[in-house]
């Protein structure tokens, strides 16, 4: 008999699946989606059975491994959907099958070595009794049971993980130890519990920086405790800030955000009483607890009547239809997005929601809650692994049958999907950055085609991409024309900087100033935008120039950050106390240049007597903190925000009827296509913000640059005039949507390294364009833009090249990069080493 293998996608970083022998004893092969047990190496790793089609030939599988355990006993861990959905990723994107797989996956759940398994009281005098015979407590141990109760008795009180039971190759092997491992546990003769990195879910860690080696640290004993990661000194740094203001204790799951690995970070800070611990009972998930007012559908206007006729149609129908539903701040698109999913319900459908950052809006969640209760699963950052993975099993199970979340909510095992909502579809926090540089907007629509379901992108300022397909007639074009309740739109009036001066310590041109001091004493209030945070850009010696830089980034200098006293990298985290002199002349003086929105903050204060201010931002605002600020402004007790860019997320505040944006063309400068039309977002995004509630609403803008297209446009809220200008911007260069890109990038230490390498792809893909173009004879069929160095050329000590292929359709291009692909990865080791990725789709040129 010729045995049956499978490939099994594993979470390696390796290009590459693994193929496995299917045990002789098994009835069945796994079904593609099962997750699985494979002997690794030396390990026991968690894998993904893929789908048959791509098994390998069972002609060599003398050679290969035996799957150890099937880990799922109610059904295979993803739906086929999900399954198909990798496969397709792993080949667009280029990416490793095991990454990908293991994006759709909670983290715990491929974790091997995630359970453990400890012997009970009742399981010592099981044993005790001895052998296979009767005990006390009637339980009859077969043989196996015996060996399995053995070794976790010789384990002692911490228990073994449940993989280490399973091990093929430590001498006497049991035949399948999961299934005894099972029996005893429900015999009560063995626990298994799941070892949560955040430990008990009712409680959690709490953290604080304790008085040893605080002020006036010997540096050089401080360095040697924190040792060369930069991690670990941003902790410390983040930990020591917060002894400032209140009694420093932070949750560790609030670091979680800046600082993924934080708690990774901490034993070297404890064992030498830097830091000190505490469990403390945890606030219960504020998206889980008290369900909101129930909340009822509202009579559709005449647009809404059309946009949710058109889209029943297509759940009818069954066919896959994507829609871009378009309407400024407060058209009603979320009523849309409401009335839709309980047509999907009412057919026993189920739907995915997927927005920007949950966390910046929880009034859209609620409205979500008030609608449908229990049956909404939110996903949010702020889930422990283990309340991620309870989540995620009762999706699964279709007990919720919609979800809501940010990126990786598109992976969500919802049965039967019927719609996916993309909600402000524009927006750049829907692309990956890292590892698998995915577009969840994009996969949505994937999703959505391969299940016929129906998609729909929400925006008051769409995508050039999306907004090109709607004109074409590829997606269907919904708008949204008037609001529910009618309101004048803001005006929006342009100060030119280079007539009226800004103050180089608030940044307010005196007409911006004299409106925010109207609107306060109206008792109204005020948002102003600006899009960098910090106290001042950079720090410039008096003497000679020179700006303070980062000594492992390129970047233009590095942001002076008065809360802590410190200079901070925005790229790599670096942080150095503020020096007293410069470090190229040595001169003392040493002047802040550039004005960041800690700075804003306090000149404001200073300028505007009698006016309450507050600044949201990553460093002022995160977790609790920023729900806190946000609580706080709508109530009132403050009249000015200031903040970054979180500011242009569809938060609600009624009292706002001023926004001034200080730097208009900030974003403008910047060595990327999209450029303009992230400003014009940026612009149309920030001004929505003005006269929510029942009052008219102004913008002011600064710019320089006044006349440009993205500024005049936003000035006339007119989206369809920049689209289409901008669109012949990018019809005469080629790119996105008329074009399609790769960015592949080359890093590493060693300089001359990363250029060696990057000029070798360079010409192979040079070659590969030339052989593109011959057999298509066009002039910009495919081309290749570098290789360059990067426009930030050096990141955490790493130079970085990049070059970009760009061609006119898509399937040259997928060409491309499968010809591209065996090159990619690391190459060599040490100091020389290289690591070569490519970016499909890529957002960012930086
Ligand atoms: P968007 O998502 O486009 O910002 P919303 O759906 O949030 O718009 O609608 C804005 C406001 O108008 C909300 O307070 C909503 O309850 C209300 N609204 C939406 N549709 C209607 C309708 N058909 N009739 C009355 N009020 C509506
Ligand atoms: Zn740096």
């Amino acid at each position: 008999m010729s045995r049956r293998a499978v490939s099994v996608a594993v979470a390696v970083a390796l290009d590459r699946a693994f193929d496995y022998v299917v045990p002789d004893a098994w009835p069945q092969v796994p079904v593609a989606g099962t997750r699985v047990l494979v002997p690794f190496g030396p390990r026991v790793l968690v894998g993904v059975v893929r789908p048959t089609k791509v098994a390998a030939p069972t002609a060599d599988a003398k050679a290969l491994r035996e799957l150890l355990h099937v880990l799922d006993d109610d059904g295979p861990a993803l739906p086929r959907d999900v399954v198909d959905l990798c496969e397709w990723m792993a080949d667009y994107y280029v990416a490793p099958i095991g990454e990908v797989y293991r994006l759709a996956l909670p983290g715990l759940s491929t974790h091997a070595d995630a359970r453990i398994a400890a012997i009970t009281d009742a399981g010592r005098r099981a044993l005790e009794v001895a052998g296979p015979l009767l005990t006390r407590e009637v339980v009859a141990l077969t043989k196996a049971e015996a060996q399995v109760l053995a070794t976790l008795r010789d384990a002692g009180a911490t228990g073994l993980p449940v993989t280490k039971l399973v091990r093929a190759d430590k001498g006497k092997r049991v035949a399948s130890p999961l299934a005894v491992l099972a029996r005893l546990e429900s015999a009560g003769l063995v626990s298994a519990t799941w070892n949560d990195p955040e430990g008990d879910t009712r409680t959690e860690t709490w953290v604080r920086r304790t008085d040893l080696m605080r002020e006036g640290a010997n540096e050089d004993e401080l360095q040697r405790v924190i040792g060369r990661s930069k991690q670990r000194r941003v902790l410390l740094d983040e930990l020591e800030s917060r002894r400032d203001d209140g009694d420093g204790w932070v949750a560790l799951g609030e670091l979680r955000g800046p600082l993924p690995r934080a708690r990774d970070l901490l034993p070297p800070l404890l064992a030498a009483k830097l830091v000190e611990l505490e469990e403390r009972p945890r606030s219960l998930d504020p998206f889980a607890a008290g369900v909101p007012e129930p909340s009822s559908p509202q009579a559709p206007t005449r647009d809404q009547a059309t946009a949710l006729q058109e889209l029943r149609a297509a759940i009818e129908a069954r066919v896959y239809r994507c829609a871009l539903l378009q309407g400024i701040t407060g058209s009603g698109k979320t009523e849309v997005y409401l009335q839709l999913i309980a047509d999907v319900r009412a057919r026993g459908q189920g739907a995915i929601v997927l927005v920007p950052e949950i966390a910046l809006t929880p009034q859209l969640a609620d409205r979500f809650r008030a609608r449908f209760g229990d049956e909404v699963a939110v996903l949010h950052s702020g889930l422990t692994p283990r309340q991620r993975l309870d989540a995620w099993q009762q999706i699964r199970r279709g007990l919720r049958p919609i979800v809501i979340g940010a990126r990786s909510a598109v992976f969500a095992p919802v049965p039967r999907i019927g719609a996916i909502v993309v909600d402000e579809e524009h927006d750049g926090s829907f692309k990956q950055e890292d590892g698998v540089r995915y577009h969840a907007r994009d996969i949505a629509l994937v999703r959505a085609r391969s299940l016929s379901a129906v998609a729909v992108l929400g925006s008051a300022t769409p995508s050039l991409e999306s907004w090109a397909h709607a004109r074409s007639g590829r997606y269907t074009w919904l708008r949204l024309r008037e609001r529910p309740t009618p309101r004048p739109l803001p005006t929006v009036e342009i100060i030119p900087l280079s007539v009226h001066r800004a103050d180089p310590e608030t940044l307010l041109t005196g007409r911006l100033r004299q409106a925010i001091a109207e609107t306060a004493a109206q008792g109204e209030q005020v948002i102003l935008f600006l899009n960098r945070r910090g106290f001042t850009t950079t720090l410039v010696c008096g003497g000679c120039g020179t700006f303070q830089h980062c000594p492992d980034c390129s970047a233009p200098s590095m942001t002076y950050h008065l809360g802590r006293h410190r200079l901070l990298c925005h790229l790599c985290g670096h942080i150095e106390a503020t020096p007293d002199r410069c470090a190229n002349c040595g001169a003392t003086e040493l002047v802040h240049a550039g004005v960041g929105t800690e700075r804003v903050e306090l000149a404001l204060q200073r300028d505007l007597a009698g006016i309450r201010v507050l600044r949201l931002d990553r460093d002022a605002s995160r977790g609790k903190a920023l729900l806190d600020t946000l609580a706080k402004f709508r109530r009132h007790e403050a009249d000015v925000l200031v903040g970054t860019q979180m500011l242009s997320k569809g938060h609600d505040f009624p009292g706002v009827t001023l926004v001034g944006i200080l730097q208009g063309d900030q974003g403008l400068a910047l060595p990327d296509p999209r450029a303009a039309e992230r400003t014009f977002q940026l612009l149309t995004q920030v001004s929505g913000r003005a006269g929510r509630g029942d009052r008219p609403g102004r913008v002011m803008v600064q710019a320089w640059a006044v006349d440009h297209p993205a500024i005049r446009f936003a000035q006339q809220h007119d989206h369809d005039a920049f689209a289409e200008h901008e669109l012949e911007q990018r019809e005469r260069l080629g790119n996105p949507p008329c074009g399609h890109l790769a960015l592949c990038r080359v890093q590493g230490l060693e300089p001359a390294a990363v250029e060696a390498r990057a000029r070798a792809i360079g010409r192979f893909l040079g070659d590969a364009a030339a052989a593109v173009r011959s057999k298509h004879g066009g002039e910009s069929i495919a081309e290749l833009l570098g290789p360059v160095p990067s426009p930030i050329e050096r990141i955490d000590r790493r130079t970085r090249w990049q070059m970009l292929l760009r061609t006119r359709q898509r399937a040259p291009l997928r060409w491309m990069l499968a010809e591209l692909r065996p090159k990619l990865g690391a190459q060599d080791s040490g100091a020389r080493q290289t690591t070569a990725t490519v970016d499909v789709d890529p957002q960012s040129m930086l």
